[in-house]
């Protein structure tokens, strides 16, 4: 599963060091022209410039968009992982792509998927990929259920791949894994480290599993690359919107001077590759430079969102001829709630969250003769009316009571926001006190909004 002999790090740093430039840059140039050489048929592939070998038990979480930590990358350095397969129909013609490319990557399958396709298992390991696992059943609640349900996960997951590679499963899958969704948790992070397993997030997604034209994927692929300058690139290879940007993708690394580094585990036979410990840092921090001058990273990309490109209203249009395929089967599992990668409501949930507190920590604090009660005045005839044993519901009189309802609720919404929030107890509590002082509040506020607690009335009985 190594593609190429590891180089170390540093090893390659002193080599430069020691040399002179012109030498430092014919050795660069000459690696370059072995990675394209080393590619039958395709001088122009990009090829895989090193391979990087890493010991889970030193880094046991990475990827900076929800950890300190990631690949200790040189600048213009790219992982490829993918997720979720194998699916056949999309994941050999990204095998087929990749290989075009003399390019190797990392990825992530999902149990039952292996156990469906063992032969897809097999051809990313007689490819030369890095093979870890991505849970057995792809559960999005990872972060929510009881432990004890995780590790079974995570196990049947391992079980399931092993069993798709045979005999040789010890040696060629990878202890590395990705949390379904990137839904973390510290308890499930720390198995997984209990295990010597790697847990792997990414630094950057192309929002590959949303229903997306394939040029948009390539663009947020591309954006966010160069945002960061390096880093671990999240794909699916079951999506046919990925099959059909990567070529792109891969194209437009190499002529902006890119290229693709390939991770595979320490082994007894094969030591990891020698790093600083702020190698392992997006942005180290360097010895001459002070620390106040670096950026803060991080620990959650998602507090650096901004980062991104917002999407474009063609990214769901589909219009001007661009791919936009059908979804794939397994994004059909997911609505039935087997998950699918990365749901939209996972990691961007919190910031919604975040900005509604916000807003409404902004708006102005309601007066006091918003909660006063007049005194009560003599019963209108409207209110005895409204006193009188409600009348049998039909179904004309329960729609006008649905449509009514909503009314009600929006007015409910609008105090919700002024600062009284109307939370569901509330409005049961605030019901029943209406029905044990029904004549009282009605003659109260009868003249204002009869039809609110008519509403109410009738909505407790239907
Ligand atoms: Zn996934």
């Amino acid at each position: 599963m190594i593609g190429k002999a590891s180089v170390g790090a540093r090893t390659r740093q002193r080599a430069v060091l020691g040399s002179a430039l012109s030498l430092g840059l014919l050795t660069c140039i000459a690696a370059q022209t072995a990675s394209a050489a080393d590619c039958p048929g395709n001088p122009d592939a990009i090829g895989t410039s090193r391979t990087l070998v890493v010991d889970p038990r030193e880094h046991p979480r990475i990827g900076t968009m929800q950890y300190a930590e990631t690949l200790p990358l040189r600048d213009h350095e790219v992982v490829l992982s993918f997720d979720d397969g194998p699916l056949p129909r999309n994941s050999n013609q990204i095998l087929a792509i990749l290989a075009s490319q003399c390019v190797k990557a990392n990825f992530f399958l999902i149990g039952q998927m292996a156990r469906t396709y063992p032969e897809g298992v097999r051809k990313l390991r007689d490819a030369g990929h890095t093979i870890g696992t991505h849970s057995q059943d792809h559960p999005l609640t990872m972060n929510k259920m009881p432990i004890e349900h995780a590790k079974q996960e995570i196990d049947d997951g391992i079980a399931s791949v092993k069993a798709a590679l045979g005999p040789d499963a010890d040696k060629t899958l990878g202890p590395f894994f990705r949390i379904p969704g990137l839904e973390r948790a510290t308890a499930v992070e720390d198995y997984l480290a209990s295990q010597g397993i790697q847990t792997w997030s990414a630094d950057f997604p192309a929002d590959d599993w949303r229903h997306i034209s394939s040029s948009r994927v390539y663009d947020l692929a591309i954006q966010r690359i160069e945002a960061k300058g390096k880093g671990i690139l999240l794909l699916h290879d079951i999506q046919a919107r990925t099959v059909a940007a990567l070529p792109k993708i891969l194209a437009t690394l190499k002529a902006r001077g890119y290229h693709i580094v390939h991770v595979v585990p320490a082994t007894p036979d094969r030591p990891a590759t020698p790093t600083e410990p702020q190698e392992w840092r997006l942005h180290p921090t360097l010895e001459t430079v002070a620390i106040s001058h670096w950026p803060k990273v991080p620990n959650f990309v998602f507090a650096s969102a901004d980062a991104f490109a917002v999407p474009a209203l063609s990214d769901f249009a589909g219009t001007g001829g661009e791919l936009v395929p059908q979804a794939e089967p397994f994004d059909r599992v997911s609505h039935r709630g087997r998950g699918i990668p990365l749901p939209q409501e996972a990691p961007w949930r919190g910031e919604t969250l975040f900005a509604m507190n916000s807003a409404a920590t902004a708006l102005p604090v309601p007066a006091q003769t918003v909660f006063e009660i007049p005194e009560m005045p003599r019963p209108t005839a409207e209110a005895v009316a409204l006193l009188a044993p409600p009348a049998k519901p039909t179904i004309a009189s329960a729609r006008e009571s649905q449509a009514q309802a909503i009314s009600v609720s929006a007015t409910d919404s609008r105090r919700a926001v002024r600062g009284t929030p109307v939370s569901g107890q509330n409005k049961r509590s605030m019901a029943a006190s209406h029905q044990t002082r029904r004549a009282t509040a009605v003659a109260a506020h009868g003249r204002r909004t009869p039809l609110k607690h008519l509403v109410q009335v009738k909505k407790r009985n239907v």
